[in-house]
């Protein structure tokens, strides 16, 4: 059977992935913070560098999928340092042991949320690479008065929308038969946004900043089932695409303008 890493695997998404695979037969390598068969801080060099190795001392075989879900949205630097530099070393880290897969299968989770105002400054540093100068931006924005870090997260996740885009078709993935994607969640009901839908005015309120016309604010089960299927032996063409699922955010806000 498909054995998958899942990073984020201890809450929310992750968990529903997992669970979701795993209910499959599929076996899955979970990676997290905390409760997880790989523990590591994926904010931290040495985290991101111990990944491999932690994933082979549970596994030596090799892995027929990546799915780098971890994230934070919280306003301020360490959202940087995990949702991008963390996930872009989970599918760097982690690329050399799909080279065994008959199927190998790559993803990651952005959000609709990179349809929101986003720095540009912190966006290009992002895409440069220089993770010191992304922090200090981001600490500049979480400082600043009129938007308080408000687009620090928006910012990571376009970031990776552009680095699927650029990666995608390279050698080391669409050459070497690793279809990668992005998925980009709308509102999805877990500890992450649990403050933000706690009441229904709450819910109200946000639903006016992210229309969700087609079935409202999802569980998170929804987000794995895509996410499943984009890793999955079916999946072998649907190459660098960001695909919404979010109940037709995307639609309302970009219109017609693909
Ligand atoms: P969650 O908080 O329930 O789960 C996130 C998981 O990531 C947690 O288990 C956490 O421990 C782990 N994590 C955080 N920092 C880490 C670190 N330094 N090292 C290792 N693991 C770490 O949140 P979720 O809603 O399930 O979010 C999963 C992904 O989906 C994130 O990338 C998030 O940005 C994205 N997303 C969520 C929503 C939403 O509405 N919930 C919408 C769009 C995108």
């Amino acid at each position: 059977s498909r054995v998958s890493v899942v990073t984020g695997a201890a809450s929310g998404i992750g968990r529903a992935t997992k669970e979701l695979l795993e209910s499959r037969g599929e076996r899955v390598i979970g990676v997290d913070i905390h409760d997880a068969d790989v523990i590591v801080d994926l904010s931290t060099a040495e985290g991101r560098a111990g990944l491999a190795d932690g994933v082979r001392r549970v596994d030596d075989g090799p892995v027929d999928a990546v799915l780098a879900i971890a994230g934070l949205a919280a306003a301020a630097p360490p959202t940087v340092a995990v949702n991008y530099f963390g996930t872009i070393a989970t599918l760097e880290g982690l690329r050399p042991l799909l080279a065994g897969s008959p199927a190998p299968r790559a993803v990651l989770v952005s959000s609709m949320a990179a349809l929101m105002p986003t720095d540009g400054e912190l966006v290009g540093l992002l895409a440069a690479g220089d993770e010191l100068a992304a922090l200090a931006r981001a600490g500049e924005l979480a400082q600043d008065p009129a938007t308080t870090g408000a687009q620090i997260y928006s910012s990571t996740k376009l970031a990776l929308d552009k680095w699927v885009r650029r990666q995608a078709a390279t050698e080391q993935w669409a050459g070497a038969g690793i279809p990668l994607n992005a998925v980009a969640p709308g509102i999805i009901a877990t500890p992450m946004t649990a403050d933000l839908i706690g009441t229904p005015e709450a819910r109200h309120a946000l639903l006016g900043l992210v229309p969700m016309p087609l079935n409202g604010i999802a569980e998170p089960i929804v987000v794995a089932r895509l996410l499943a299927w984009l890793t999955s032996e079916e999946n072998t063409h649907l190459c660098g695409q960001i695909v919404y699922v979010d109940g037709g955010s995307d639609v309302v806000l970009r219109g017609d303008s693909v």
